[in-house]
């Protein structure tokens, strides 16, 4: 043994970073699987059923990413020139490459609710008259948890105020729940409604529930079929995936409760970071991300250096903000660690940076 304390390093950048535990491995290598091009993998479809099941949809497609079950559902919900209504920091507009355009040809109605979330008046305001100069507005995307927003979230009762104005209204409604299980646990809501209230719905495996690769898409029946032939031209038809399903479903199982812990080290964090000199302000913690603001570029990389000296990664979040993210990996005793340094850094960064 080394005599210097071996440090495990701590990294927040992220939720998708974890490693299956041993159990979900356990799970994997237990898999039935088979060819779910043939729709013949067991797991696969146990998957699928299950996610279904929870969210009170007909029928799930597991996909590779969630970018990919975002892009389906768009592309199954309008037409070329229509308009998708979302908020100017939802992820399908910010962070999947600009395929709104690329994969569906249509134009985006950017929304500037508050920290990421909108109102059913927002949304009333920004359809479009029926007139030949405008793109017919056709879809409403939400996101929950919302990422860029700093994991806030939208009740049950704000969702199907929204839902009500897009059925009024002839618009379909699209979740982007990459963290809807953090909204969920935080809420304590049942899930089973979501599926009154939307049209499709994407989750995300991969991120706060712990698995390797994997989001699944809902919705009813007749559109998960013509789901199926979109994923495949976009190359997404893949074969054996029951092992990477077995651990969706062991995730489903095991790990959705457990993110209540995630977020209490999320509200631990920015406790201490409120004592910390260079952060300027924290946004509001209310699931497992903190994100918080520096002074300026320089402050922000001298912090993510600082961190890293120290053994743990940390976001840049634009230029002067950086984001941490709890999950199944960050435990009690790296949460010791981490508020050791921030501790410190109020010291010893201060004077070097301020
Ligand atoms: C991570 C994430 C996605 C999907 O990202 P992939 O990396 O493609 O799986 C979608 N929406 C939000 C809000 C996310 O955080």
């Amino acid at each position: 043994m080394a005599t210097q304390t071996q440090h495990i390093p701590i990294d927040l950048r992220s939720d998708t970073v974890t490693r299956p535990t041993p159990a979900m491995l356990e799970a994997m290598f237990q898999a039935q699987v088979g060819d779910d091009v043939y729709e013949e993998d067991l797991s696969v479809n146990a998957l699928q059923e299950k996610a279904a099941r929870i969210f009170g949809m007909e029928a799930g497609l597991f996909c590779p990413s969630g970018t990919m079950t975002n892009q389906i559902a768009i592309k199954l919900l309008t037409q070329p020139g229509d308009e998708v209504i979302c908020d100017r920091l939802a992820h399908i507009y910010n962070y999947e490459g600009g395929g709104i355009a690329f994969n569906s040809l249509a134009s985006v109605r950017l929304l500037n609710g508050e920290r990421g979330r909108f109102t059913p008046d927002d949304v009333l305001e920004n359809i479009n008259a029926d007139n030949i100069h405008y793109p017919r507005t056709s879809l409403v995307a939400l996101e929950n948890t919302v990422n860029k927003g700093g994991g806030c979230y939208y009740t049950l009762d704000q969702i199907a105020a929204i839902s009500d104005v897009c059925k009024a209204n002839n618009l379909f409604l699209h979740l982007d729940g990459a963290r809807v299980f953090n909204a969920l646990v935080a809420t304590r809501e049942n899930p089973v409604d979501y599926g009154n209230y939307f049209d499709t719905i994407s989750i995300c495996l991969s991120k706060g529930l712990g698995t390797p690769v994997g989001s699944v898409l809902l919705g009813s029946k007749q559109l998960i079929e013509k789901a199926k032939r979109i994923r495949k031209v976009m190359g997404g038809g893949w074969r054996q995936a029951g092992f990477l399903a077995a651990a969706g479903s062991y995730a489903l199982d095991h790990h959705i409760q457990r993110l209540a812990e995630d977020h209490q080290r999320a509200t631990i964090i920015a406790q201490c970071l409120q004592n910390v000199p260079f952060v300027q302000s924290i946004l509001p913690v209310e699931t497992n991300i903190v994100i918080f603001q520096t002074p300026s570029e320089r402050v922000n990389n001298e912090v993510l250096a600082y961190l890293k000296e120290h053994d743990i990664l940390a976001a840049a979040f634009g230029k002067d903000k950086i984001r941490f993210v709890t999950h199944l990996d960050f435990t009690d005793s790296m949460l010791d660690r981490l508020i050791a340094v921030l501790r410190k850094a109020s010291v010893t960064l201060e004077k070097k940076v301020i």
